[in-house]
């Protein structure tokens, strides 16, 4: 990466100590750290124009309402949405994939099929799983195989005309596993059934195109892309967004409101109800702009030489077994010490100022496959180092010292 060092200047957190040794962040899958402008964009809203949008005839309402709806703009631009009104600004990936799984309680009937991947977080199984039991409809899976990679011809044989919808994630959180997305999506629309993709975990690596997908519903979170936690984007195509009722009631996604009838308002607004996270909305904007500025063919290309390079030096360590070895992978490590817990690794690591994550990473589905409790991940961003990667490594071999 160009001017990496100037990169890594714009994180003030890492120049932050944990059990008094520099952090080496590697759990950029759970959420990413921030950069300096996007900081500064929340401070200067709470300091300078700070009032409530989209109401006030008064100019830090009307100040505060273009910036918000600018920050929508940047958003539209950075996914490629056909209309503004497209992308509905949410609390993030959970609560933009709960507005469509609720929205389509009343167009499923029972005996409907959903299918869904395998490699799913658990954000994009429990609201289906609840939508199942609204509705009487019938989740279908997508398994994987032991490289961690979808079963496509399974998927062609789930396929029917009671397919209504499909969903999967575009990159796997917990392996890192970059989905065939593309042939998910025409499959699903040649038997008419609509698709979700869940981009929280591609976000952050890739610059999707939701027209040039041609994909009905697109979600992601703003926090996994150098913005603040709390907010979100649900893309939806305007005929669907269109079809599927308001999520929550409230001020904000009315047109007129009587005791009588409530006629709602138009897109985006219906899906907005409540005064939304406008600071961090703006800060979005933000962050999308800085990673632009950087440029995600920059990011990817960068990304994967530190994913070869960290998963070349983890194999040379006898007794490393990594999940997840598709070729089409995301700077994500997913691996345990033979006998050793994932979280005694952790833990260790941790102490050696080694920020990663151990668990299920929410998709207890996979682990279950591999039949472990959890993983160890280690996740990249485009402002680590391969010296980082170095540290993370000498910690691996003193976690296995210690325990095995
Ligand atoms: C992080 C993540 C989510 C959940 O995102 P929230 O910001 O917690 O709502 C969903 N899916 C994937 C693939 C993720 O990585």
């Amino acid at each position: 990466m160009k001017d990496i060092q100037k990169i890594r200047a714009d994180f003030p957190i890492l120049n932050e100590k944990v059990n008094g040794k520099p952090l080496v962040y590697f759990d950029n899958a759970a959420t990413s750290q921030k950069p300096q402008v996007v900081i500064d964009a929340i401070v200067d809203y709470y300091s300078k124009i700070n009032a409530n949008i989209h109401r006030g005839v008064h100019t830090l309402s009307q100040v505060a309402t273009d910036a918000y709806e600018q920050a929508r703009l940047k958003v539209q631009k950075h996914f490629n949405a056909n209309k503004s009104y497209e992308i509905i600004l949410t609390a993030g990936t959970t609560h933009s994939i709960n507005i469509v799984a609720t929205g389509f309680t009343d167009i499923l009937k029972a005996g409907d099929e959903i299918i869904v991947s395998a490699l799913e977080h658990h954000s994009n199984i429990v609201p289906w799983q609840m939508l199942c039991e609204r509705t009487g409809a019938v989740l279908k899976v997508i398994p994987f195989n032991e490289e961690g990679e979808l079963q496509m011809d399974v998927y062609d044989s789930l396929l029917s005309d009671k397919t209504k919808l499909v969903f999967s994630n575009h990159i796997s959180n917990a392996l890192g596993t970059i989905n065939p997305v593309q042939e998910i999506i025409d499959k699903a629309h040649a038997v008419g059934a609509a698709v979700l993709i869940d981009g929280a975990q591609a976000c952050p690596h890739i610059k999707p195109d939701v027209q040039a997908m041609g994909v009905d519903f697109y979600v992601a979170s703003a926090h996994k892309l150098c913005g603040p936690t709390g907010v979100g984007v649900l893309y939806g195509k305007e005929e669907w967004l269109n079809k599927l009722p308001p999520y929550q009631g409230g001020g904000e996604m009315i047109e007129t409101v009587t005791f009588e009838k409530t006629t709602y308002a138009g897109l985006p607004h219906k899906f907005e109800a409540g005064t939304p996270n406008i600071a961090g909305g703006i800060a979005f904007g933000v962050a999308l702009d800085y990673m632009n500025a950087i440029g995600f063919d920059e990011i990817a290309a960068y990304e994967d030489e530190l994913l070869q390079y960290g998963t070349e030096k983890l194999l040379e360590i006898d007794g490393i077994k990594i999940y997840g070895t598709s070729e089409n992978k995301a700077a994500v490590i997913s691996f345990n010490l033979e006998g050793v817990h994932p979280f005694d690794v952790g833990s260790i690591l941790d102490k050696l100022g080694v920020a990663v994550r151990t668990g299920h990473h929410c998709a207890q589905p996979i682990m279950n496959y591999y039949d472990i409790p959890g993983t160890v991940r280690a996740s990249f961003a485009f402002y680590n180092t391969k010296e980082e990667i170095d540290v993370f490594i000498e910690a691996v071999k003193k976690a296995k010292m210690m325990l095995s």
